[in-house]
Order: C-alpha cells, then sequence, then structure tokens
C-alpha cells in the first residue's frame, strides 16, 4: 500500500488556506495548515512533510527565512517547496528561488495549476509515489509525454479531456459527481455550468472507445461518472 504524500500548508489568508486544503484532500493528500511562520517551524521540527505550501508574507517568520532554515538543516535540505506570492513581490522571485524554493506561483493562482505544481514537484521528488503512467486493460495514460494510447494507437484528447481521464483513472471505482469534477478539472471558481462536465465526458468517450470497444467510464445516475474498475479485467 502506498501511503498518501504528506502536505503542510503555511498561509494566513484563511480563505485561501481552506481552499487549498480542500483541493489538496480531494486528490488524496494527507494536509495539515497552519497561519504562523513560527508555527511551521516548530510542526517543521517535529515531523518532515512530502511537500510544503508556503506564503511568502506571514506573521512570525517569514517564508523566505523558513525556506532559507529549511535549507540549512540537513532533515530538510531536499525537501520540495512552492512558495505563494502576492503580485507586487514578484520581483522578489529570483530571491525565493535563489534562497531554495522549488517553485512559487503568484497570487491569485489558479487551483488546478497549484495542483499541476504540486504533483510534479511531488514526482520528481518521490518518484516511486506517483505512478507516471496509469493504466487499465488496454489503455493507458502517460503524464509525463500526455500521451493515451488504447490497444496500440494514439488516443488525441483536449487539454480538459485528458485531466478528466487522468482525475478519474488515479481512483478507478470512485464516482465523481459533476461539481467535485469541475472543482478538480476546471478549478474551484470555475463559474461554468454543469452541463459542460457532460458535453466533455462525451468527447472524452467518443475519443477512447471505437466501434463495439468496452466504454471504461461508467455513468451513475443522479450521482456523477467513475472510471470503470472492471475496465479490462473481463
Ligand atoms: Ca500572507
Amino acid at each position: 500500500m502506498r501511503t498518501s504524500p504528506k502536505i503542510l500548508i503555511v498561509e494566513d489568508e484563511e480563505a485561501l488556506s481552506l481552499l487549498l486544503a480542500y483541493n489538496l484532500e480531494a486528490e488524496g493528500y494527507q494536509v495539515e495548515s497552519v497561519a504562523r511562520g513560527d508555527e511551521a517551524e516548530i510542526r517543521l521540527a517535529e515531523d518532515v512533510p512530502d511537500l510544503l505550501v508556503l506564503d511568502w508574507m506571514l506573521p512570525g517568520v517569514s517564508g523566505l527565512e523558513i525556506c532559507r532554515r529549511l535549507r540549512a538543516r540537513e532533515a530538510t535540505k531536499t525537501l520540495p517547496v512552492i512558495m505563494l506570492t502576492a503580485r507586487g513581490e514578484e520581483s522578489e522571485k529570483v530571491r525565493g528561488l535563489a534562497i531554495g524554493a522549488d517553485d512559487y506561483v503568484v497570487k491569485p493562482f489558479s487551483v488546478p495549476e497549484l495542483m499541476a505544481r504540486v504533483r510534479s514537484l511531488l514526482r520528481r521528488a518521490r518518484p516511486e509515489r506517483i505512478a507516471n503512467v496509469l493504466s487499465a486493460g488496454d489503455l493507458s495514460l502517460d503524464r509525463e509525454t500526455k500521451r493515451v494510447r488504447r490497444a496500440e494507437r494514439d488516443i488525441h484528447l483536449g487539454p480538459t479531456e485528458f485531466r478528466l481521464l487522468e482525475y478519474m483513472m488515479e481512483k478507478p471505482g470512485r464516482v465523481f459527481s459533476r461539481a467535485q469534477l469541475l472543482d478538480a478539472v476546471w478549478g474551484f471558481s470555475a463559474e461554468i455550468d454543469e452541463r459542460t462536465v457532460d458535453v466533455h465526458v462525451g468527447r472524452l468517450r467518443k475519443g477512447l472507445s471505437r466501434g463495439r470497444e468496452a466504454d471504461p467510464l461508467r455513468t451513475v445516475r443522479g450521482a456523477g461518472y467513475a472510471f470503470d474498475e472492471t475496465f479490462g479485467k473481463n
């Protein structure tokens, strides 16, 4: 059994902190949040997470200072850090990267964008934790090359269909509501009609199956969609 990666969020804007925690948990990560720099240092001394989402401007100790101290400690030298900076602090990004942050995003950022950075950093840091290639039956999805193949042929999907498939394939059998898929694929704040999900799932299906090939997706009436966990197994 692989354990899900632990992520510590250090952010003093409560709404943003909650939004990040909600989305990271939805992706299966274990999440802990603190609002102050000094609290973060205490947590980090007790337990080292797999990744740190670190705000730049914090009460207590600044994100920059935390990052500098982390890099000086053996146990946290290589801990992946994503810095959150406000617009205007952007010129500071060079300093952040010089001090050892692995990546940074400028507020306001899109949640899917941050999720993508989290995944990519975790993959780099712990390649065994997150598989690059998801596969089921004759279908495979390569996150790195963004290629989807079925029965030896390439399947060309739009970026939204790709993300939808990736998201559902990560948890075969789990039923996602349209709202959950909207949050995960389009972003929490996306003001998009839930029917949009149906349109893209329809396109995804068309791309995945030819002729009499089995449909890897399941529509669950009144609930949403799932990647069929029995796909390729019968
Ligand atoms: Ca702040």
